[in-house]
């Protein structure tokens, strides 16, 4: 991956009326190439951020460059270099997504043989379903057209506003695996998500951001390894009694006949003393089973500090 940045946001913040303070001094960079994730509970300020690159709403101070245009200088720019799919589905029903695509072309300007209307419907896998009325597309499908729509003036950035909320497990995948043919053929995509597990699947980096603040900024990889939680799961044959010591130091998430379950911080405790305070009470140990944290952890975990 190269370091070109293709999206710099410095010192960016919106105040709404009434004083809702929805961003505060927001920074943060995108490079070229990244799937960028930006993640965070519902209020978090997500919806705004977009909102703001998209045109929609105005920020109230900061600078904000996209591929190198200023968006208060050259706010025709910014937007030609973005392609933003909205999280409702806002498809006409009588339309085909052929004929969507055409007069969305037709809306960017694009002349008909600039256009790549058959492209983007291979790309987000709609081919066969070029001349089918939008009405009876799946609701999976109108998603990955939503995507299409946000194609066809060739943005070499994307934006996608929680591009799975609602959609089912088989449909969530069809759609994410557009999302990754898009970043292969070399667009740069941000996303916002409330589902943590997507971002780890997805994302390069992960920016999370909690009542309009930024509070973590990390490759994907560094954020995981940063929390320091795990959780075991033994297989047992009795109820182990716990004791305060180890008590203090533990997470119980299930304790009876058959199973312990506990979460600790590696750097605090050692497995070896857990096993020791089982063994002491002569409970057989059948399986032992670790996991590491997912971002579910590292999330609650930051937004508590
Ligand atoms: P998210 O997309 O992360 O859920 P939003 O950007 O929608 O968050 O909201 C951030 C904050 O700004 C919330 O407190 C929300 O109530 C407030 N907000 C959003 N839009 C408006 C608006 N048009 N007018 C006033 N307050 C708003």
């Amino acid at each position: 991956m190269n370091n070109k940045i293709v999206l710099s946001v410095k010192n960016l913040n919106k105040i709404y009326n009434k004083n809702i303070n929805a961003l505060k001094n927001l920074n943060l960079e995108v490079n070229e190439g990244e799937i960028f994730g930006l993640l965070g509970p519902n209020g978090a300020g997500k919806s705004t951020f977009i909102n703001i690159l998209a045109g929609l709403t105005t920020k109230t101070s900061g600078d904000i460059n996209v591929w190198g245009f200023n968006l208060d200088k050259n706010p025709r720019q910014v937007r030609a270099s973005l392609g933003i799919v909205p999280q409702e589905v806002n498809v006409d029903p009588f339309f085909t997504p052929k004929k969507l695509l055409e007069l969305q072309a037709g809306l960017y300007g694009v002349k008909k043989k600039d256009r790549i209307t058959e492209t983007i419907l291979d790309l987000v896998a709609l081919k066969e379903k070029a001349n089918s009325y939008t009405r009876n597309l799946s609701g999976g499908m109108q998603r990955r057209l939503l995507i299409a729509k946000a194609l066809v003036h060739k943005p070499p950035i994307v934006i996608l506003d929680e591009p799975t909320a609602g959609v089912d497990v088989e449909l969530r995948k069809k759609l994410l695996d557009s999302v990754k043919s898009l970043r292969d053929i070399g667009v740069t995509i941000i996303l916002t998500t409330h589902y943590l597990s997507e971002a780890e699947e997805m994302c390069d980096r992960i920016g999370i951001i909690n009542k309009g603040n930024l509070i973590a900024l990390e490759t994907t990889d560094n954020m995981l390894k940063k929390i320091q939680t795990k959780i075991l799961k033994f297989t047992v044959n009795k109820k182990v009694k716990l004791f305060d010591n180890l008590n203090k130091n533990l997470k119980i998430i299930t304790n009876n006949e058959t199973e312990l379950v506990v979460s600790y911080e590696k750097n605090i405790l050692n497995i070896q003393e857990i096993i020791d305070v089982i063994k002491s009470q002569k409970v057989d140990i059948f399986d032992v089973q670790s996991r590491d944290p997912d971002l579910e952890d590292v999330f609650i975990k930051l937004i508590k500090n």
